[in-house]
């Protein structure tokens, strides 16, 4: 029987977009599906932002993070043009061809109305902001960046959700539940029954599919490398504490190694004048944060995450289900999202009700509880974060403040790593594997390099 499809592309997030671009770009004549258990991009409302709860109600299909444009569509849209973070693409492919994929999603996203304007590292006041961070033994990480801002990111979406629309047969609310091989191919089932079977397989489900993805490559026979899980906090403060670092490099990544366990502590997604947002990770509720390009959507608080990546050894092999749980105990105790004052974290006292109030930083997430963190995050991970914050109060005066908001868990899950040639196609030809689903990117940038990469393998054997 031949296949009903000539390419299936699973997971309608960065890396399946750019995937479906590539492909009907490259070779018109193609018959692509591209299938996502969310909805298009019109039809993505999640009822806490749209006002009509205050705490996740644990959505079958999170809106937030499944349906066109995947986990980064209500995304700030930083876009950074490095290989240094972001992905581990250049474990498989030669890193001038990373960034000239990156560079490539770039120019689509700017076809489809993105910005041309980039925050520059080669200026004088990044080198100088790198120096003095060193003195501290804080590492920056610099990268050409742009920020989309989350209102034009969603509007870069849809201008490329019309224009593909029409060459090639997008089907939402479909959840693939189950692939197998047939017939030269690849057999979906998915959620209601239906069978849909492919020549070629681009699977890029991201974070919200990992497990389950994983689940389907153990059953398909293929080798997956355990991947590290970031555990930590997101911070909130006011914007002008790192006013000086964030107006000369927008998306400053600092690393830094704690005397007390020798443990790497990242800053991440830092977001100026940006609003805390929770985030629901299958079932589990997670901190994330965004701003907006328009000053008028603006706070007036910074937020980035302050994370601490752990990495298992043999025997234990569930680094996921490890950060699960950890996520999980901020939950059980506050319902949702946990808050605290640093001040009372360090004073060993539960930031309540009453404390909230008199603190001079307004938190941008109301819906988050006042609460203890010391009773739900591992006293490594917290200790590493309580060292990192009074070593980034060095170079931002201010970050160690008591009024300083800790909104926990911050999880990072990374998918379990595929084994993937360099065309990101696994051990069974035909199978490829894109984004953050596979476990070799985590960010747009290398996330949409990664399904041009496959797509282009794709139209190199259809010839
Ligand atoms: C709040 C937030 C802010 C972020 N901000 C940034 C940022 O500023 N800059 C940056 O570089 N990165 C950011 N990221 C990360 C970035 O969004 C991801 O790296 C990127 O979206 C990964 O793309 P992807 O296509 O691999 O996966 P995703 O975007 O997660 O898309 C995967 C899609 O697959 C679908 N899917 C999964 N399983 C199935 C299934 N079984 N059946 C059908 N469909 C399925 C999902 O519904 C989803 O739509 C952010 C992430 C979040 C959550």
């Amino acid at each position: 029987m031949s296949p009903n499809y000539d390419v299936v592309i699973l997971g309608c997030g960065e890396a399946g977009i750019f995937a479906a671009y590539e492909l009907t770009h490259l070779h018109p004549g193609l018959k692509v599906l591209a299938l996502d258990q969310g909805q298009d991009i019109y039809h993505r409302s999640c009822p806490i932002v749209a006002g009509k709860v205050k705490e996740c109600i644990h959505c079958p299909v999170c809106h937030t993070m499944c349906g066109f444009g995947g986990a980064g569509a209500f995304s700030d849209g930083k876009f950074n043009f490095t290989t240094q973070f972001g992905g581990w693409l250049t474990d498989f492919i030669e890193p001038k061809e990373v960034m000239d994929l990156i560079d490539y999603v770039d120019s689509i996203n700017v076809a489809h109305g993105a910005t041309t304007q980039c925050f520059s590292t080669a200026t004088p006041e990044a080198k100088a902001l790198e120096r003095r961070a060193l003195a501290y033994d804080l590492h920056l990480l610099q990268a050409r960046c742009k920020h989309l801002g989350t209102e034009n990111n969603l509007r870069i979406l849809t201008n490329i959700y019309e224009g593909l629309r029409d060459k090639l047969e997008f089907r939402f609310n479909t959840e693939v539940t189950h692939i197998a091989q047939a017939d030269g191919g690849y057999r979906l089932t998915t959620a209601s029954g239906e069978e849909i079977s492919c020549r070629y397989l681009i699977a890029a489900p991201g974070r919200s599919g990992a497990e389950w993805f994983s689940n389907q490559c153990k059953e398909l026979g293929l080798e997956l490398l355990n991947n590290q899980v970031d555990i930590g906090v997101r911070v909130e403060l006011p914007a002008s504490v790192f006013e000086h670092i964030t107006d000369v490099v927008y998306e400053s990544k600092l690393v830094y190694r704690t005397k007390q366990y020798g443990d790497q502590v990242r800053t991440f997604c830092m977001n100026p004048y940006g609003h805390v947002v929770a985030e629901n990770v299958e079932g589990i509720n997670t901190v994330n944060g965004h701003s907006y390009a328009d000053p008028a959507l603006r706070s007036e608080n910074t937020n980035f995450a302050l994370l601490v990546s752990n990495r298992f050894t043999k025997p234990f092999n569930e680094p996921y289900r490890y950060g699960k749980h950890v996520a999980s105990l901020s939950n059980m105790l506050a319902g949702g999202v946990l808050v605290q004052r640093f001040g009372d974290l360090v004073g060993g006292r539960r930031t309540n009700e009453h404390r909230m109030s008199k603190s001079f930083v307004r938190p941008t997430l109301t819906a988050a509880v006042p609460g203890d963190l010391s009773l739900t995050l591992p006293k490594r991970q917290l200790d590493n974060i309580i060292e990192m914050i009074y070593q980034l109060d060095k170079i931002a005066p201010g970050t160690a403040n008591y009024d300083t908001l800790l909104y926990g868990a911050e999880v990072k899950f990374y998918s379990a790593r595929l084994q993937l040639s360099a065309e990101l196609e696994t051990a069974l030809p035909g199978f490829f594997a894109a984004g953050d689903g596979a476990g070799v990117t985590r960010g747009l940038a290398q996330a949409g390099a990664s399904g041009v990469q496959a797509a282009r393998a794709v139209v190199r054997r259809m010839g």
